[in-house]
């Protein structure tokens, strides 16, 4: 108990006594006891209207000295009052550094709550996306910004994915937004001006695209003069060799020209069409007789699902297990084994290519399906390997909302894993 506490408790005591002494003396001691109990209630009740009183007009002065519990009360409230005080203005400033902060950011930011309402947002997504902070706070954000895109981003759970979108307030423009978890129940959207990133990637895929255009007439005509050259019989003897060898790099120029067009094509056409069904099984086993033939090849086998099949582009799907075949069989030695399988997954499908070959060490994996990537350069070369194979795999697999799996152990083989979702596949088990 504090000080001032025991004081107003031995001077109620005190008091009561003297008030049950008063009654005693005049042969009434419950009254005088009553009377004076009465009495300090009622002070209390006057000092403690009194203190609300103060509290509602701020003029403490009946309380600001002395050492009475009311005094004591008032120092420890004024005490918390301007800790509380100095508190908020700490909070206000820090609240306004953050705001300064947020709104000189060039990326705009969006606060939403669980149901996807604006809690707030920074200036710039204005200048990107047309937001007013004031104007529409509290309102649903696919109901201000409603590409498709973007509502089944914020709607769904998925925060690795990315969506880029046209801005709706500069044409021209494009605007890449992100979702990620922002404190209990809320998300933080993301929106981010790529213009000038997609600028440059177009202009970059343009330039492969008409480069390789423009090499593959005069290489066309080159290859031409080279192999009637190479068929001569009476070609002097010192030349058939020069010739071989300009008849190989030709070859691998029209190679690689023919890879970048397909890439850049790929590149640059959306997602792909879902109205033919792919017999993926039977693909697979044409795969297999085709490079079944090929003088020290490692065994292919073929494990399929008949049923199942892939909605998408025929084409880019061979060209998917051509791809992951041909590297196979490049990596595996003769006595080792190739499986081509094709299977179902809950709802969704697997294309899968493994061998028993070489295997790749794992620094190399996320590597593999950049341009021109090649684990063993000079090998690569030797044995035709251009370096794009994998990555037209991707764009192609891309295309059919796939991605490409790859797991291998350095001496014990690879795995290519390509996972179709379960709109791309009919006739799985889940079907039936
Ligand atoms: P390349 O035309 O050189 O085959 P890719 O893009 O198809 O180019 O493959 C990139 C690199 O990945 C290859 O150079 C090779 O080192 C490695 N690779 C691809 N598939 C396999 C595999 N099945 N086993 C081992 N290494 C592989």
């Amino acid at each position: 108990m504090s000080e001032s506490a025991r004081k107003f408790v031995i001077n109620l005591v005190l008091f009561l006594l003297a008030g049950a002494g008063v009654g005693w003396l005049y042969g009434q001691t419950q009254w005088g006891l009553l009377t004076f109990a009465l009495v300090a209630l009622g002070w209390q009740v006057w000092q403690l209207l009194s203190f609300d009183r103060a509290l509602r007009t701020g003029n403490f002065d009946n309380f600001r000295v002395g050492e009475s519990l009311w005094a004591q009360l008032f120092s420890r409230f004024r005490f918390e009052h301007e800790r509380a005080v100095r508190r908020k203005a700490g909070y206000r400033r820090l609240l306004r550094e953050v705001r300064k902060s947020t709104d000189a950011m060039p990326d705009g930011a969006v606060i939403l709550d669980a149901n996807n309402e604006i809690v707030s947002c920074n200036r710039a997504v204005g200048e990107l996306a047309g937001l007013k902070r004031k104007k529409d706070k509290g309102q649903r954000i696919d109901n201000i910004l409603r590409n498709p895109e973007l509502v089944a981003l914020v709607n769904g759970g998925d925060f690795e994915r990315s969506v880029e979108i046209p801005s709706p307030v500069q044409d021209g423009h494009w605007l890449n937004c992100r979702v990620v978890p922002y404190g209990a129940d809320q998300k933080l959207l993301i929106i981010r001006d790529v213009t000038d990133r997609l600028r440059l990637a177009k202009m970059r895929r343009d330039f492969v695209a008409n480069a390789s255009h423009e090499l593959r007439s005069p290489l066309t005509v080159i290859s031409g003069y080279v192999d009637s050259l190479a068929d001569d019989d009476e070609l002097p003897s010192q030349w058939v060799k020069p010739v071989q060898q300009m008849r190989s790099q030709s070859q691998r120029m029209n190679q690689i020209l023919r890879e970048l067009m397909e890439l850049s094509r790929l590149e640059s056409s959306g997602v792909a069409a879902n109205d033919n069904a792919i017999d993926v099984a039977q693909l697979l086993s044409d795969a297999k007789n085709t490079f079944d033939g090929q003088a020290d090849g490692a065994n292919i086998i073929v494990e399929a699902e008949p049923r199942l099949k892939l909605l998408g582009n025929q084409a880019e799907i061979e060209s998917v297990v051509v791809n992951l075949l041909s590297n196979a069989l490049r990596h595996t030695p003769p006595d080792g084994q190739i499986c081509l399988r094709w299977q179902s997954d809950d709802g969704a499908a697997i294309l899968s290519v493994k061998d028993t070959g070489d295997g790749i060490q794992p620094e190399h994996i996320p590597h593999l399906t950049e341009r021109f990537f090649r684990v063993d350069r000079g090998r690569s070369r030797d044995a035709g390997g251009v370096g794009l194979g994998l990555a037209i795999v991707k764009h192609a697999l891309l295309r059919h909302e796939a991605t490409l799996e790859i797991s291998s152990e350095p001496g014990n083989g690879s795995e290519f894993r390509c996972v179709f979702p379960a709109n791309r596949v009919t006739g799985s088990s889940a079907d039936l």
